[in-house]
């Protein structure tokens, strides 16, 4: 189906002025696009300006929080461009994600006609220097105004834009989350949606006023392995060997986690998936086995945790940031924005 360009585009695109500070997520780009779902058929993507939506006080995901997202960018790639890194995978997890909440998915074409349509547009709004991108943000949500918690006849599909800086450019102070959790055993928590993020802020509200930055989520079910962070996947290195909790259902399964095991196999690191002990890994970075530990997710790219806070005391690895961290982020960066070969076959030109 061919994408509807709305007339009023043109001069919101001309009208916008890129600010000096980008910050994250904080500059909307002039335009969205737009799709409707209703009984299960999908109405014809649309570029409209960028504007706020009418929705019925009684929408569904107001109440019953019937909402999934995606993140992703558009880079700037060396030579000319805008490429997307991996796009297919965010589509799919869309699909999953949306499956999750009885929600109808978005077909993987429309949600690429999103994608690549407002990246197109906005093309010139794509910052250029390096670990700047432009932040997509595509959501769905349950549109039907009904107050009765059932699935919504009518949902509406958008991908919206922001040119940004990396989310979290710099080291972390984690804190080891010991009383709240973010997702729950048969839960939400290994699909991106709202409420998971909702049911993160209080820990990090907590954390926040003890001077941490994130909160390292334990898993749900034995409250004693590592899961994640609120908006990344995290790695130890011990022994110069990278390690990585094993999917569980309440991970989240990040397209950069997934990329940086290849990436870190590839340049000849072995790389383990499986369960960490909270206990033992702090042992271990207090004993210097684990010299480096650090966050990955697309908006954050790598951070290096230079500190885990645990009740009263503090665990410190040896390296933040550490030479592992610092090889691979340089590595994906340079197939991001296309100084290396894409030997992998990620990106997808716009
Ligand atoms: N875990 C959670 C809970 C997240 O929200 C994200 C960000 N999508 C990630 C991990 C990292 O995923 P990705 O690498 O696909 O950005």
């Amino acid at each position: 189906m061919s994408i509807y360009i709305d007339p009023a585009v043109a001069s919101s695109l001309r009208g916008f002025e890129m600010p000096e500070k980008l910050g994250f997520g904080k500059v909307m780009a002039p335009v969205m696009f737009r799709a409707v779902c209703q009984d299960g058929c999908w109405s014809r993507g649309e570029l409209l300006p960028y504007a706020p939506l009418a929705l019925d006080p009684a929408a569904k995901v107001l109440h019953y929080a019937q909402s999934c997202f995606e993140g992703m960018k558009a880079y700037r790639v060396q030579g000319g461009g805008v490429g997307l890194f991996r796009p297919e995978r965010n589509a799919a997890r869309m699909v999953h994600s949306a499956e999750r909440l009885c929600m109808p998915p978005v077909p993987e074409s429309l949600f690429m006609d999103g994608v690549r349509t407002v990246s197109a547009y906005c093309a010139n709004l794509v910052p250029a220097n390096s670990g700047e991108s432009l932040y997509l943000r595509p959501f769905l949500m349950g549109t039907q105004p009904d107050l009765s918690v059932s699935t919504s006849s009518t949902c509406e599909f958008y991908v919206i834009a922001s040119p940004s800086e990396a989310y979290h450019p710099g080291n972390m102070r984690l804190w080891v989350e010991r009383e709240n959790a973010r997702a729950a055993l048969g839960g939400t928590g290994d699909s991106k949606v709202g409420g998971n993020y909702a049911a993160s802020l209080l820990s990090v509200a907590r954390l926040k006023e003890r001077g941490y930055d994130q909160s390292l989520w334990l898993n749900p079910g034995n409250r004693r392995t590592v899961d994640e962070l609120s908006g990344m996947n995290f790695f130890a290195v011990l022994d110069g060997e990278l390690h990585t909790p094993a999917l569980n259902g309440s991970i989240l399964e990040g397209v950069t986690r997934d990329s940086l095991i290849e990436l870190a196999r590839d340049l000849g690191y072995r790389v383990r998936e499986r369960e960490i002990d909270i206990d033992e890994l702090l042992g271990q970075v207090e004993s210097g086995r684990c010299e480096e530990a650090f966050a990955c997710g697309t908006a954050a790219i790598i951070s290096p945790i230079s500190v885990f806070g645990d009740g009263e005391r503090e665990y410190r690895p040896a390296k933040a940031p550490g030479p592992v961290a610092e090889r691979l982020r340089a590595a994906l960066l340079d197939i991001q924005e296309g100084r290396a070969e894409d030997r992998f076959g990620w990106m997808q030109a716009v």
